[in-house]
């Protein structure tokens, strides 16, 4: 059984202008011992999707799945003594901002502790053992001292450490990360995804990797599950991912990267994802798309099979070249 399985998963939000789908039929699995990124410009829906998994959506978001299970767990009809039991305990999520998810007010020592007295029941003496343990084992030098200061006395770098001991505090079997290392400098960056990589083999946690770098993806990821406008264009393992893609907008992606770029200039994506309002008739990647028809721009491409990376195109790309995808009539 996947840690965790998802079978179209939308989200939708009613807003005056109309229905605005932010994901639109999501299906992907995690299994344990897994690294799945989900990559995409900003505007795919990626959060988005996996703040539904965590239940953090506002009201006025619309959320349905034909599935939407942790460990066989029914997410979407959770109890609220069952969400205190899985969510923050067994599915742990770390985001893009630390200094915004840790409370300004509370020190490092007492925000840790929270969540090991919360979820896991340990006593003072207990607590304060595990926190040392864990700021350790996220690479935080001279951890004693550092549970009694406060968030604004961190930099960047050191508050994601924190955010990251805190998410793994309770052994959580899954782990989302949302854009970990966005706000960090370049170096910073690689040491915070390191210690991801390392605390994720180190156990048998899943770790569900949202980002919008192919560099990163190229990194860390096993499988990768590509978002485009709400809809999931391509999914594929790493290693395919990168010698084949056979979605326009992976290829596209790929093609941006600094070491694959054939000129002095790097080629960028002309255009923007669509918005809530200007989404265009037939494939969503249409206006953007080097390789689209007059069928394109009217027909909803239907999924590709899973050797085509399940590809939603009309034409997936086959050696860098366009082919008709047999599923379309
Ligand atoms: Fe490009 Fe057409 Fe495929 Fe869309 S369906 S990605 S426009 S080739
Ligand atoms: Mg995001």
């Amino acid at each position: 059984m996947a840690l965790l399985e998802i079978e179209n998963l939308s989200v939708a939000f009613a807003t005056s202008g109309g229905t605005f789908r932010a994901v639109d039929k999501l299906s992907l699995s995690v299994q344990s011992n897994d690294i799945l990124a989900i990559v995409g410009e900003s505007g795919s829906g990626k959060s988005v999707a996996m703040m539904a998994v965590m239940g953090l959506l506002p009201w006025t978001a619309k959320v349905t799945a034909d599935k939407l299970n942790f460990n066989g767990i029914d997410l979407l009809n959770l109890n609220a003594r069952m969400r205190k039991k899985v969510i923050g305990k067994d599915i742990a999520m770390i985001f893009q901002e630390p200094m915004s998810s840790l409370n300004p007010c509370f020190t490092v020592g007492f925000q840790l502790a929270e969540a090991l007295r919360v979820h896991l029941g340990m006593n003072r003496a207990e607590r304060r053992k595990r926190s040392i343990e864990l700021l350790e084992l996220v690479g935080i030098p001279a951890p004693e001292k550092r549970l009694s200061a406060f968030p604004h006395q961190l930099s960047g770098g050191m508050s994601q450490r924190v955010m990251i001991a805190m998410a793994i505090s309770c052994n959580p079997k899954l782990l989302i990360a949302d854009e970990p290392t966005t706000a960090l400098d370049v170096t910073i960056q690689a040491q915070i995804l390191d210690l991801l990589v390392s605390l994720q083999s180190e156990t048998d946690m899943g770790l569900v990797l949202i980002t919008h770098d192919m560099g990163v993806v190229a990194e860390t990821a096993d499988r990768v599950v590509v978002q485009y406008a709400g809809q999931k264009a391509e999914e594929q393992p790493v290693k395919k991912l990168f010698a084949e893609p056979h979605h326009p907008y992976t290829s596209a992606l790929l093609a941006a990267l600094p070491e694959r770029a054939t000129s002095q200039i790097l080629p960028s994506i002309p255009g923007v994802v669509p918005g809530q309002f200007d989404r265009p008739k037939g494939c969503l990647f249409s206006p953007r798309c080097a390789y689209a028809t007059d069928l394109c721009r009217t027909v909803e491409p239907k999924r590709a099979e899973a050797a085509l990376g399940h590809a939603l195109c009309h034409y997936p790309l086959v050696d860098g070249e366009p082919t008709k995808n047999q599923k379309v009539s």
